[in-house]
């Protein structure tokens, strides 16, 4: 059996599985207050499905895969996925990205499972502001959550951060000092104009070159680093003096990171997606349910991955919002 490759000669091999398209978060830039209209049951993979998907995936190729939603870890019973995963014996990358509500009680059950590594959405150190960017006082504290990841022995720990003006703008330095005590990859995002950010504007978006410029004016200068050994991600790493940590920057509104694109995107009711920012899909849930083998059909949605996204030309007209389709 060949590998997975596109049309453009790019080798697939790192799946991200949306395991669910419903959030305990209400974020400002991507969700509505009111939710979305979510997706019935019947509509979603069970943890066999999704198991039979990995499996037929992993002879092609398949070595990495990341569980997202949604919020993944609203699913009940998130670390029989991944004990499922981690038996399928090609695998050899297992990460989960998460707001990191449910880490505390969450994180070693998953890291006995088999997960291996952990990306958190952190968007604010202050717990009053955490709710009030997410529209939901869950009482969370992201330092504690990253702190039970790190406990639990999952490693490496990301956090990441979409840096909005006005918002949470000022929390950078403070962000950055993190990696100064801890073994942390902070990561700082630029927001980009997709789902919710209708609400917002571009005036929000802070471009990377300032965020640096801030760090190094208060905590002195960044030499570039390579960053956590697992995950190839689209990252820049640079690191503060002595540091144990490393700061990235991902920058999708002034670079596409499309020519090394090695992923695809499994969406909650089992569409194969190949683009983050474009709207081709092929629907693997119909086969899989008809007990069909699945490659042709991936083969299908690799032929059709587009080139390039049109995220810096500003068209992603029709795009869901990163909830529904695994961002
Ligand atoms: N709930 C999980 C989490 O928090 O990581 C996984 C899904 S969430 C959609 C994945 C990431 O997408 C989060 O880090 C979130 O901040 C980011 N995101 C959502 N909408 C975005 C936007 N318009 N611009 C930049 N990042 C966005």
């Amino acid at each position: 059996m060949s590998e997975l490759r596109d049309q453009f000669g790019r080798t697939i091999e790192y799946l991200r599985i949306s395991v669910t398209d419903r959030c305990n978060f209400r974020c400002s830039y991507c969700m509505p207050l009111e939710g979305l209209p979510w997706l019935p049951k019947s509509d979603i993979l069970s943890y066999e499905e999704i198991r039979e998907v990995v499996t037929q995936l992993a002879p092609l190729g398949l070595s990495r895969v990341r569980i997202t939603g949604g919020e993944p870890t609203i699913r009940p019973q998130l670390a029989t996925l991944v004990r499922f995963i981690r038996a399928v014996p090609s695998v050899q990358d297992i990460a989960l990205s998460t707001n990191g509500v449910r880490l505390p009680e969450l994180a070693r059950e998953l890291a006995d499972a088999g997960l291996d590594r952990v990306n958190m959405s952190a968007d604010s150190l202050r717990p009053e502001r955490v709710a009030a960017i997410a529209r939901r006082d869950l009482k969370f504290e992201p330092i504690a959550a990253a702190a039970a990841a790190q406990a639990a022995g999952l490693d490496p720990i990301k956090l990441n951060v979409v840096v909005m003006r006005g918002i949470n703008d000022d929390e950078v330095v403070d962000f950055a000092r993190l990696t100064l005590d801890n073994p942390w990859h902070v990561r700082f995002i630029e927001l980009m104009p997709v789902g919710e950010m209708a609400m917002l504007s571009e005036a929000h978006v802070v471009p990377t070159a300032e965020i640096l410029a801030r760090i190094t004016q208060a905590l002195g200068p960044l030499t570039e680093s390579d960053g956590p050994a697992r995950g190839n991600g689209p990252a820049a790493y640079s690191r503060l003096a002595g540091a144990p940590g490393t700061i990235g920057v991902i920058t999708p509104m002034t670079h596409t990171y499309c020519g090394t694109c090695n992923r695809v995107r499994l969406t909650a009711d089992g569409r194969l997606r190949t683009c983050l920012f474009g709207d081709h899909e092929v629907d693997l849930r119909t086969p899989l349910r008809a007990g069909l083998p699945l490659e042709p059909f991936v083969r299908r949605a690799l032929a059709e991955k587009p080139e390039a996204h049109a995220l810096l030309q500003r068209r992603v007209g029709g795009l869901r919002a990163l909830s529904q389709v695994g961002g």
